[in-house]
């Protein structure tokens, strides 16, 4: 429920930035941040946690925010600031959405004793029971404020002190707000993963709980493909394989300048899982986790909605992450690959947000990446340290030159017709989807199909071979 909520509440900040989104989402963040903690208190009933707390949770404890950001960006980005005292002049919130749950412009850029000039970001804590409120909302990246020292802009996030009281705050808004201020350098997604459901492949929103922008009360660090674009892995930790060989994969939370802590295979052929839904991955990041660190917290147990408790396995083996760049126009969307994908024994339906549990690919288990003819194999884990892998790319095989890879469709995006050119003589049959898998229409050995009735948006033609039986998926855009 919880969870819906926050998830509202980004997909509200993702239509708004949506537009800017790639302007920052491949901008390094490297360096201290600035923030200002600004608690408000709209309940006064005594539940306040101490300010000597929270200062510790976000800058002085083992577990503080401001040690997770270090060891996640390898000591390259830190945060710095200061805490305020309690806020207790605001009229009291109610109601749902951003406006009634979290302090207005108003009153947070009339803060006398905040310098907003040296700020990179304002951190709002909000102390509410106000129903119906998600745990925490942010920026994607700086916004513009018109404040009492003058015009700046800065990061804002929002924290809702009912999700976390009573427990440790240094423990839990380490991750909880952790996740919030990686959304506010410029990190608009969710680590998502691929599960298979009812025997098919769906997406499971938030999925890869390896992730802090994943499962992030349970969460960890970022993975690679995150870390790449804010600048924390550089080319020097990075390598891009194209050829059959065995390659060295060291743990992603360590500090290892130079040494390889992640995988990109650049896909020949995209890697359509579903094809009824929009993600498509043209490259893959692959990753190991060493368990150290922050890290530590993967080992747990996940309490289940029939009230048993399943143990989360450790992932000393291969993480598959597939980067989604199609979804949005401007930036690529990290989603784990469930590498076994039926559900474990005494799990059952319950188990389902936690399906992704069991992703990683263990010793001697094999990958086959379809449409591409490449498989990964795990053949050694030091635990803890690193793994060895096997990428194998084999040549194309004759069925890739068959007739039905020989189409050629176009244009793409489509205004008012598709056409379909076949270079070899052969009967098909061509059937129209729209994103939902609904049927549209249905054409034998056509060249042409008219979409000028269609509405703008993505389409799926199946095209299959009549003789062999053999089936192509074409994602087609129309756009007029
Ligand atoms: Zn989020």
């Amino acid at each position: 429920m919880k969870k819906n909520i926050i998830f509202l509440f980004v997909i509200f900040l993702l239509s708004t930035y949506f537009s800017i989104a790639q302007e920052y989402v491949n901008e390094p963040l490297l360096g201290t941040q600035e923030v200002a903690v600004v608690p408000f208190d709209y309940l006064q009933d005594g539940n306040e946690q101490s300010l000597a707390d929270l200062d510790s949770g976000f800058f002085s404890s083992s577990n503080s925010v401001k040690n997770f950001i270090e060891e996640i960006s390898y000591g390259k980005a830190s945060l710095n600031g200061t805490l305020y005292p309690y806020r207790t002049d605001q009229p009291p919130l109610f109601g749902t959405g951003y406006t009634n749950c979290y302090p207005l412009d108003q009153d947070i850029i009339n803060q006398p004793d905040v310098d907003y000039s040296i700020i990179d970001g304002i951190i709002l804590l909000v102390h509410s029971n106000t129903s119906g409120c998600g745990a925490g909302v942010s920026s994607f990246n700086k916004l513009p404020f018109s404040t009492v020292d003058g015009d700046f802009e800065f990061r804002r996030s929002g924290f809702r002190t009912d999700f976390y009281f009573p427990y440790d705050f240094s423990r839990i808004t380490s991750s909880t707000v952790a996740h919030e201020i990686i959304h506010s350098f410029g990190v608009p997604y969710h680590s998502n993963a691929y599960i298979k459901n009812n025997g098919e492949w769906t997406l499971q929103g938030y999925g890869n709980l390896f992730d802090i922008m994943g499962l992030r009360s349970q969460a960890s660090h970022p993975c690679s493909l995150t870390k790449q674009q804010k600048g924390w892995l550089t080319d020097n930790e990075i390598e891009n394989v194209s050829i059959t060989g065995t390659y060295r994969l060291h743990a992603l939370e360590k500090t290892l300048p130079n040494q390889t802590q992640a995988l990109i295979i650049d896909l020949p052929n995209e890697l359509d899982i579903q094809p009824n839904d929009a993600t498509i991955f043209n490259k893959l990041y692959l990753e190991y986790r060493g368990l150290t660190g922050f890290d530590d917290r993967t080992n747990r147990n996940v309490p289940l909605s029939d009230g048993s408790v399943h143990t989360v396995q450790n992932p000393h083996g291969l993480l598959i992450v597939g980067a989604d760049c199609e979804t949005n126009n401007d930036y690529c969307v990290p989603v784990l690959i469930d590498t076994h994908p039926e559900p474990l024994g005494d799990v059952g339906a319950n188990y389902d947000p936690h399906e992704a549990s069991d992703a990683q690919l263990n010793l001697g288990e094999i990958y086959q990446v379809e449409n591409n003819n490449i498989s990964i194999e795990v053949v050694n884990v030091e635990e803890g340290e690193y793994i060895d892998v096997l990428i194998d790319f084999t040549p194309l095989s004759i069925e890739e030159h068959s007739a039905l890879s020989a189409l050629s469709i176009y244009p793409n995006p489509a205004s008012n017709y598709i056409y379909i050119d076949a270079t070899k003589e052969f009967s098909f049959t061509v059937k129209l989807y729209d994103i939902f898998g609904q049927h549209i229409s249905s054409h034998h050995n056509t060249n042409s199909i008219n979409t000028s009735e269609l509405s703008d948006g993505i389409y799926f033609l199946e095209i299959e071979d009549s003789k062999s039986n053999q089936k192509k998926v074409e994602k087609i855009i129309v756009k007029k």
